[in-house]
This record gives structure tokens, C-alpha cells and sequence, in this order.
């Protein structure tokens, strides 16, 4: 059997847990080994104790946990050839032919770069004295699977990223919160949702709330938005609506791409409806506690796809990422997947900026 490494990288997100103890048992059903290299890319360049074999027992009870309990790290010496020919040498002095990678998209973006010099790092370690020809043999192909696991639900490819439903909850129960005070003081509200350059979050927080306007990076508002955002939550106001919610992606920005801050929203409220505003931003209280039942599931049996992907590759095969698609789990190529993300939000201020654009003009 296989030696299946297996990290988490970047953001933490809900469900991480469930990917590392769906791939350690699965891994264990399928007579192979898991490894946890623990602080994502930092314990690959690291080695030593930082990779440590797990066990069944190990993982037990991590289904419901939050946060990622292998640990997560921004890992600057990654993105350099040289952490990752020391990441190379880790892997096969440990003797793992298979690595499992859960993240967002720059972890994503690093373990597509690794895969694609993969040769070239084995060339070096062995033309430096490194490690020898024998000792590198065995591992003429990196097989990598990744998994998407990221609150903002930004990729491309794949209907939901492993923790954006419990994000979406916890932000649906904060604002159910706010609702109780905005509407006993007749309040207004401007609520910030993480997400990046991702509007998904904020959006379907706002419909799940039924929030009052919305500021989203895929859709600048016009020109004037101003007196829009007023003039509806005066009419809802008017029909008796005791408390206004306006929602912020932390990415929201206006027409001329500048960005479109909570505070700007608040006094805009404050000053041309006098309303009594205050501003929420949630933060990290989205990313944090028990991942909700979707993710449960979902990191569970994206896990167990991992290792049967894994488990399926052979040398000409591109590397696959998992994914979920229609309600049915399945892989697609990692690179095209990573590729077609960083297209579809480069788009945004320009492709996406223009057909919002023409929707708006043409109402
Ligand atoms: P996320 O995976 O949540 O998008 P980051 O963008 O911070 O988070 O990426 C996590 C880690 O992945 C980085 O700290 C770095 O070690 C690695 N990484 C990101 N982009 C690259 C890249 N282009 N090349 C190599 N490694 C990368």
C-alpha cells in the first residue's frame, strides 16, 4: 500500500477535521498509511516530527471539531524552490508516494507548482548529493489530490468548498442576533462578511436573512447606488420594517473599483436617513466553531474520494482535485480547476464588472 501524506493549508476552514479523519481511515481501510504533516507547507519543508503517522484512533471524535487540529500556516518558504527541494527530500526520506492537500487556492496554486517541477526537484536533490539515484527511484511521479476547504466558496469547478455552508450559518445566526437589537431600537445595521473577492457568503447571507441591500465585488452598484440603497430602505421602512440590514463583502467596491468600507454605508444611513446605525464586522467568528452537517458530510466523503483518486492514478494522469457537482462527488483536473479560478476572479473587474454593467443599464 501507499504512504498517504496529508496536510491543511491556508484559511482554516469547518470541516478540514473531517477531510483528515475520512483520509486517514480510508487510507487505513485501503491497506495503505496516513502520514499528518502538520502545520500545512511549514512541516513539509520542516520534516522531522512535524510528519507523524496517524492512526484509526487517532482521529477519533474529529468529525465535529472546527478549525483544522494538524494545524494550519502561511508558509513563506514554500513558494521558493528551495523549501520546496527541502519538501521533496521530507517526503521521500519519509517515504510518502502520495500527498492529500486540503486548502484554498494559494495552497492549491503551491501544490500544482510542486507537482509540475516534481522531476526537476528529484534531478537536484540527487545531481547535489542530497539524496541518491536508488533512494529517489521509487518516487518517479508525486501524486497529488486536492481538496477544497475554504469559507468563501471561490472556486471555480465545484458547486461548494469544504466549510462555506458552516460560515454561512454562523453569519446567518449573528445577523439573527443583530436582528433583535435593530429591531427593539429600530435600528440600522451594516454587517461585513468575509469572502475575499468572493461575494458568495454575503449574498446568500442576504437572502437567507432577507437583509434590506447588499454590496457584493461580482456586482458594482451604478453610479447613485446611494440614493437607491435610500430610497428602498425608506420604502421598507415606510411599510412598517422596524430594522435594516445592509450586508458587506470585505470585497465590495463601487463602479470605479474603489472599495465600498462599512463605514462609508454607516454614515451614508446616519446622515441622509438619520438613522440610528451601527456597524458589524463579523471577522473570524465566521471561520471559527463546529462545522454544520453539510460540511460534515461532504469532508467525509470527499475525503474517502481522495484516496480512491489517488489510489486510481497512474503516471498519465493530471492530478485531480475533488469536487462536488450537482450533488454528486467527483474529480476534475487540479491545474485547469486552479487556473480557471484565477481567471474567473481577475474577471471580476473586468469580465463580470461589464455584464453587471449591462444588467443594471438596462433596467
Ligand atoms: P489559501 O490556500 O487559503 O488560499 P494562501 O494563499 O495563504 O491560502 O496559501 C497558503 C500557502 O500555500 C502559502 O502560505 C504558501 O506556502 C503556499 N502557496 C500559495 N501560493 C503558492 C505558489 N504560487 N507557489 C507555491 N506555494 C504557494
Amino acid at each position: 500500500g501507499k504512504r498517504i501524506g496529508l496536510l491543511t493549508s491556508g484559511g482554516d476552514a469547518p470541516g478540514m477535521n473531517g477531510v483528515v479523519r475520512a483520509v486517514v481511515r480510508m487510507a487505513i481501510h485501503c491497506d495503505c498509511e496516513a502520514y499528518g504533516i502538520y502545520e500545512g507547507y511549514e512541516g513539509l519543508v520542516q520534516g522531522g516530527d512535524m510528519i507523524r503517522q496517524l492512526y484509526w484512533e487517532d482521529v477519533r471524535g474529529w468529525l465535529l471539531r472546527g478549525g483544522t487540529l494538524i494545524g494550519s500556516a502561511r508558509c513563506a518558504a514554500f513558494r521558493e524552490r528551495a523549501g520546496r527541494l527541502a519538501a521533496a527530500r521530507n517526503l521521500i526520506l519519509n517515504g510518502i508516494d502520495a500527498l492529500v492537500v486540503c486548502g484554498g487556492d494559494g495552497s492549491l496554486t503551491g501544490a500544482d507548482v510542486f507537482r509540475a517541477e516534481w522531476t526537476g526537484l528529484l534531478d537536484e536533490l540527487v545531481a547535489t548529493g542530497t539524496l541518491t539515484a536508488e533512494q529517489v527511484a521509487p518516487y518517479a511521479t508525486l501524486n497529488i489530490v486536492g481538496l477544497l476547504g475554504s469559507i468563501d466558496n471561490d472556486f471555480s469547478g465545484t458547486d461548494a468548498t469544504i466549510g462555506c455552508y458552516s460560515a454561512l450559518t454562523r453569519i446567518c445566526e449573528a445577523i439573527d442576533d443583530v436582528f433583535d437589537t435593530a429591531t427593539s431600537h429600530r435600528r440600522g445595521f451594516v454587517v461585513e462578511v468575509m469572502g475575499r473577492y468572493c461575494g458568495w457568503l454575503a449574498l446568500m447571507a442576504a437572502i437567507s436573512t432577507a437583509a434590506d441591500w447588499l454590496f457584493i465585488p461580482e456586482m458594482p452598484p451604478r453610479d447613485g447606488w446611494e440614493e437607491d440603497m435610500c430610497s428602498i430602505i425608506t420604502k421598507n421602512r415606510d411599510r412598517g420594517k422596524r430594522r435594516t440590514i445592509v450586508i458587506v463583502a470585505e470585497g465590495a467596491q463601487d463602479r470605479n473599483l474603489n472599495h465600498i468600507a462599512s463605514a462609508k454605508i454607516k454614515d451614508i444611513l446616519t446622515d441622509r436617513l438619520h438613522l440610528d446605525t451601527r456597524v458589524s464586522v463579523l471577522g473570524h467568528i465566521q471561520r471559527g466553531g463546529p462545522p454544520c452537517a453539510y460540511d460534515r458530510w461532504l469532508s467525509t466523503l470527499q475525503g474517502v474520494k481522495a484516496v480512491e483518486a489517488l489510489l486510481a492514478l497512474t503516471p498519465d494522469t493530471p492530478s485531480p482535485v475533488v469536487t462536488i457537482r450537482e450533488n454528486t462527488i467527483g474529480v476534475s483536473s487540479l491545474a485547469e480547476t486552479v487556473k480557471l479560478t484565477q481567471e474567473t476572479a481577475a474577471s471580476i473587474d473586468a469580465k463580470q464588472f461589464d455584464r453587471a454593467m449591462t444588467l443594471r443599464d438596462s433596467e
